[in-house]
C-alpha cells in the first residue's frame, strides 16, 4: 500500500459515540424526505484517533433530498460552541435519503477541506442505516473521496 495523504496525516479511524449515532440516524430519518445536515467536533489524539465528542444538528436551508447547504448563522453559532468548548472543528455530516453512503459529485466539488472528515448517512435501505466517513484529495476536478474507518462506540 502506497503512503497515503490518510497516512501521511496519521488518521487511524474515527470514533463516534453510539448515542449520538442513534441520535444522527433518528434526526435524518425526521427529516426525510430533506437531506438533513451538521457539523461534527472533538479532538485528534496522539494515537490517531479522531474522537467525535459533539455532533451538531443543523439546518439543510435547500430543503432538497439531493444536497444541502447548511445554514450560515447555524453554522457559526456552532463553530463558537467548538471553541467555547475547546474542542476542533472535525468537519460535517449529511444525509443521504435514497442514495447510497458515498459523496455526490456535488458533494466532493464542496468539500473543500483536505483535513475534514466528511459524515455519509444513507437511508437508502430501510431499517439498515450505514455510516461512511471520507477524506478528500487531489485538486478541483481531480479530486477524490477516500474512505475512513468509523467506529461506534458504546452503547
Ligand atoms: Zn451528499
Amino acid at each position: 500500500m502506497s503512503l497515503s495523504t490518510k497516512e501521511a496525516r496519521g488518521l487511524v479511524k474515527i470514533t463516534i459515540k453510539k448515542e449520538d449515532y442513534d441520535k444522527i440516524v433518528a434526526h435524518a430519518l425526521k427529516e426525510r424526505p430533506d437531506e438533513a445536515c451538521g457539523l461534527i467536533a472533538g479532538r485528534d489524539r496522539d494515537d490517531g484517533v479522531r474522537e467525535v465528542v459533539k455532533v451538531y444538528f443543523l439546518t439543510n436551508i435547500d430543503h432538497t433530498n439531493e444536497h444541502f447547504s447548511i445554514d450560515p448563522k447555524e453554522q457559526l453559532a456552532a463553530v463558537r460552541d467548538m471553541r467555547a468548548q475547546g474542542l476542533k472543528p472535525l468537519g460535517n455530516w449529511h444525509s443521504h435519503p435514497e442514495t447510497p453512503a458515498r459523496p455526490s459529485e456535488e458533494d466532493l466539488r464542496l468539500s473543500n477541506d483536505k483535513n475534514a472528515s466528511y459524515l455519509i448517512l444513507s437511508l437508502a435501505v430501510k431499517g439498515h442505516p450505514v455510516l461512511n466517513g471520507f477524506h478528500v484529495e487531489g485538486e478541483q476536478g481531480e479530486r477524490q473521496a477516500r474512505k475512513e474507518e468509523i467506529e461506534i462506540i458504546g452503547g
